[in-house]
């Protein structure tokens, strides 16, 4: 069991040539059974899956038979009737769905303390959260459960976690990955992508899941082959990191691994430079203009007449306000209101149009920083996991998303991979790069990670 805990994708692969694949699939059902009963990672298991390797998908990812709940009581019930596009791939590259992982509900959330179903804990450190809101497939992945997963990531969901977790989070260049069967949240930001172990297990998985798809309008008909620069030496690189990651807000101990990274950089021969990117400071006014407003379009098609929770009441009006006033918890109706009020004829221009500028602002900045550096560094999280149940304040909460926020702003690729620890808790750096460079970006953190562990050897 101990050996299964550390299997890697080419390893797992390896194994299912050569012996029976079943056990994989045994082995994870098994290590599920022993850590979820503290760890909560997964909402639904399926105990009789496909022979494969052994893949655990966010619960706002439709699997063909299984509940897509998104962690909310709205959809309990709701038996998803296809396969998403990302999951059909992964089925014909044989990987076996062995079940759906914890999330804030409909990925609002960077704790899982928003899941309708409890909230997941760290694998480090069991009274501390695995972050979010892809935070079961993190910890699904860093305690062994499961080999791979996939998350979704809008502000940070695949990165965030995967920094709290001690594992790899990937998010793709926007349109690269199909979103069919994804639960929309905010459209113009979501993508679907891997959490690993290795960057290289990332770029496996990316082989096998990004692709243009008819069923996704966003998607755009590129071929990459993501695994062309892993193990390969990479040329000395620009790295700008951005001076932001040393402000007031960062946990000082972050702020010491970030000069640690810096040092580490420079020691291969890299080029580093700090940057003034002043605003990175909008990026979450923005998003949280935004995001909700996306929101409350995205959101209104759970009216208790298409999906799961029905409450019935006398009338239309009253059967949609209770439906969805039981349905929704508090964070989603927090947003539902705050879009709502952003895209009204009275604030339209003050919120959302405001913000739709500051947006294409940020990314103009980010442009002109990739005009003479290959990448833009930052912590993943200013802050370690923390506390359940620690944090109450939600500008607080929302502020834990400031360096994750602009990838998803301006379609960027945006990795987190795992630099050490502060305390007992992991730390992730995030490597950024221009729209599309997501292949040099996995080969590059792919070389940091294998000069890491070397050094570590
Ligand atoms: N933490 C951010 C939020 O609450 C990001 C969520 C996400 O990427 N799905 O919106």
């Amino acid at each position: 069991m101990e050996e299964f805990k550390k299997l890697t994708l080419r390893r797992a692969f390896d194994f299912l040539e050569n012996s029976n694949g079943q056990k994989l699939v045994e082995k994870s059902l098994e290590v599920i059974e022993n850590e979820d009963k503290i760890l909560n990672a997964f909402i639904s298991v399926n105990k009789n899956p496909e022979i494969g390797v052994p893949i655990g998908i966010k619960d706002n990812i439709n699997v063909l038979g299984m509940e897509t709940t998104c962690a909310s009581k709205i959809l309990k019930g709701y038996i998803a009737p296809y396969d998403a596009t990302v999951v059909k791939k992964l089925r014909a590259a044989k990987f076996a769905i062995v079940g759906k992982t914890n999330l804030d509900e409909f990925a609002m959330g960077a704790s899982t303390e928003y899941s309708a179903f409890g909230v997941t804990r760290n694998p480090h450190d069991a009274e501390r959260v695995a972050g979010g809101s892809s935070g079961g497939s993190a910890a699904a992945v860093a305690s062994g459960e499961v080999i791979a997963a996939l998350g979704s990531d809008t502000g940070g969901s695949i990165r965030q976690p995967a920094a709290f977790c001690g594992v790899v989070g990937f998010k793709p260049s926007y349109g690269l990955v199909s979103r069919y069967g994804l639960v929309a949240f905010a459209s113009s930001l979501d993508q679907i992508g891997p959490i690993t172990k290795t960057v290289e297990d990332s770029a496996i998985l990316m082989n096998v899941i990004a692709g243009r798809d008819e069923n996704d309008s966003t998607t755009v008909d590129r071929k990459i082959d993501f695994t062309q620069f892993i193990g390969k030496d990479m040329p000395k690189m620009k790295i700008a990191v951005a001076k932001q990651s040393f402000n007031e807000g960062v946990e000082d101990g972050i702020k010491e691994k970030m000069q640690e990274f810096i040092r580490f950089c420079e020691s291969l021969g890299h080029n580093v430079d700090i940057v003034d990117i002043d605003e990175i400071k909008y990026s979450v006014a923005t998003y949280y203009i935004i995001a909700p407003s996306e929101v409350s379009s995205n959101l209104s098609r759970f009216d208790g007449v298409k999906y799961g929770l029905r409450i019935n009441a006398d009338g239309l009006r009253q059967m949609y306000e209770k439906s969805r006033g039981i349905g929704f918890g508090d964070e989603v109706r927090r947003r539902i209101l705050i879009g709502t009020f952003t895209l009204s004829a009275a604030y339209y221009d003050a919120y959302f149009e405001k913000a739709q500028k500051v947006r294409r602002k940020i990314s103009m900045k980010l442009s002109e920083v990739f005009e003479t550096h290959d990448f833009v560094v930052t912590p993943t999280s200013p802050i370690t996991a923390f506390k359940v149940g620690s944090v109450s304040d939600p500008l607080v909460y929302y502020m834990m998303d400031i360096f994750t926020i602009p990838a998803n702003l301006a379609g960027l690729p945006a990795i987190s991979i795992p630099f050490g620890k502060v305390a007992h808790l992991p730390v992730g750096i995030q490597i950024m790069g221009p729209r599309f460079s997501d292949a040099k970006l996995l080969g590059f953190a792919d070389n940091l990670e294998r000069c890491l562990k070397a050094n570590e050897d």
